[in-house]
């Protein structure tokens, strides 16, 4: 066993969530192969049973508490190993996700773990701040969502230009939510968006975990986002 079903199938009965037929033969697959690549390639941290079925698989669908419309379109922006996505994508496989990630062998990892999961998606290797920029993906998505790739004002330079008017930018986050907010709200009105909601997330390991809705009210303009180097340099 390579994720605690059992922990998991809790964690996921207090969040209300309906886990699929067959999601957790998916999980423990996913699970497996997560580890088995983690021996020769450094795509995560955390490599327990327990610690993959809740600061992982559960910390991840944690965003369908939301309440995600049928075959919404979903951008994975800094995926990794598949954070949030993959698993997102095994509780609802209706949904259209875009995983994203500037390093390749993440991508490859991404495209392994969809071919042994049975699971169809896009994938692409690639910088956020330069894919934003091309036609198929500018203001194209329903969401964006992202966890652990960036503090929240810069994040929302890379994420909100690809996130259609009426959609929402969801980012992942823990004890330094209210701070990061805080030197946020200039970056959404100039990006065309605003603060909708912050959701609380509770699971048993006990740690702080918010879940911030940024929704896109307008249009993103061209000039965003800007080269890596000067969004950090003089986030917005
Ligand atoms: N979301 C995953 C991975 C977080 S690590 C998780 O929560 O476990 C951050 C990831 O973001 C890395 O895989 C890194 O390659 C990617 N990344 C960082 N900056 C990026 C950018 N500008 N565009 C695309 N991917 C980026």
């Amino acid at each position: 066993m390579f994720f605690n079903r059992e922990l998991f199938l809790s964690e996921t009965e207090k969040m209300n969530l309906a886990v699929p037929d067959g999601a957790a033969d998916r999980f423990e697959a996913y699970a497996r192969v997560l580890t088995e690549k983690n021996k020769v390639m450094n795509l995560t941290a955390v490599t327990d049973a327990d610690g993959i079925a809740v600061k992982h698989f559960a910390d991840s669908v944690s965003i369908l508490t939301l309440g995600i419309p049928q075959g919404a379109k979903i951008a994975d922006i800094g995926t990794g190993a598949g954070f949030p996505g993959i698993p997102l994508l095994i509780m609802r496989p209706d949904l259209k996700l875009t995983f994203i990630d500037s390093t390749a062998k993440k991508i490859d990892f991404i495209n392994s773990v969809l071919n042994e999961l049975g699971l169809e998606a896009e994938t692409y290797a690639g910088r956020a701040e330069a894919l934003a920029r091309e036609r198929n993906f500018r203001e194209s998505f329903d969401y964006a969502v992202s966890r652990a790739v960036a503090s929240l004002n810069v994040l929302s330079e890379l994420c909100l230009p690809f996130v259609k008017r009426g959609g929402a930018f969801i980012s992942m986050k823990g004890a330094k939510a209210e701070e990061e907010l805080a030197d946020s709200g200039n970056a959404f009105a100039i990006l065309g968006a605003m603060l909708e909601g912050i959701a609380d997330i509770s699971l048993s390991d006990g740690f702080e975990r918010k879940l911030i809705a940024i929704r896109k009210t307008g249009e993103t303009d061209k000039k965003y986002p800007r080269q890596y180097g000067q969004i950090l340099k003089r986030p917005l």
